[in-house]
């Protein structure tokens, strides 16, 4: 199996995050992690140097962070973006998020930034990794104004089963973690979305299992998106895993071992 999208680079994993790395390869097969502030960017490309095989990345600023990162921060990471662009598999996460920015000065701040990072996908033919949170109109609207549409992109945590006919004819992905358990929008997503426009993912250390006495989320919760996805499609996990997997390595060019 493949973590289409986890943060390695977060505290949570800080104090074994070499050893967790090698436990997981023993398990899955690749693990993309999301860059989503410039701090982390030696992190993200160290570890990606180290394990280049097994860990992948997708390099971007999290709309979250709008208010933290300033235009010259913005500059210096499109250029390392440009500058390691061999290492990196692709542009993202990045989007919107009006349910952390309320601001629509801030608002505005993000959605300069996402065609900023649009620009920069498209100038290098990366895929792109999409969050969008409250926004879905206005990040899709952009997507499509940018020329988005049939080209690689990857819609993270999307749960807005309204525009999911949008999403499909416009060629996009979906990636879906282990919050399909908990959100029956989610489930019927995975239902309705053809196989082969599914991608697996964490978005760890996020989403811990807690009843599974988990304190933070790990890659290998891959698991339990995959078996989910294969009990409503009435699949056998293994076939589930089979295609994903097809779909990661295609969707981001991985070359494994
Ligand atoms: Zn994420």
């Amino acid at each position: 199996m493949i973590d289409c999208h986890c943060h390695l680079e977060q505290k949570e994993y800080d104090k074994e995050r070499e050893e967790l790395i090698k436990e997981w390869k023993q398990e899955l097969r690749a693990i993309v992690t999301c860059c989503a502030h410039p701090r982390d960017f030696a992190l993200t490309l160290g570890l990606c140097k180290k394990y280049p095989t097994f860990v992948f990345c997708s390099v971007g600023i999290h709309p979250e962070y709008v208010k933290e990162v300033n235009d010259d921060e913005i500059d210096k990471t499109l250029e390392k973006i440009e500058n390691h662009k061999d290492k990196i598999t692709a542009i993202g996460e990045t989007g919107l998020d009006y349910y952390w920015i309320k601001e629509p000065e801030w608002q505005e701040k993000q959605r300069d930034l996402f065609r900023k990072l649009i620009a920069i996908a498209k100038k290098l033919g990366k895929p792109m990794v999409i969050h969008s949170r409250d926004a879905t109109d206005d990040t899709i609207n952009i997507l499509e104004e940018e020329g988005m549409k049939n080209k690689k992109v990857l819609m993270h945590l999307f749960n807005d089963k309204k525009v999911l006919a949008r999403v499909i004819d416009n060629g996009w992905f979906i990636s879906i973690g282990p919050s399909i358990k908990k959100s029956k929008d989610i489930r019927k997503i995975a239902r309705d979305t053809p196989l082969n426009k599914i991608l697996l993912e964490t978005d760890s250390p996020w989403f811990a299992q807690k009843e599974q006495g988990q304190e933070y989320g790990t890659p290998l919760n891959v698991k339990i998106a995959c078996e989910k996805i294969a009990e409503i499609r009435k699949l056998e996990p293994e076939e589930v895993e089979k295609q994903t997997d097809l779909n990661a390595i295609e969707f981001f060019d991985l070359k494994l071992k």
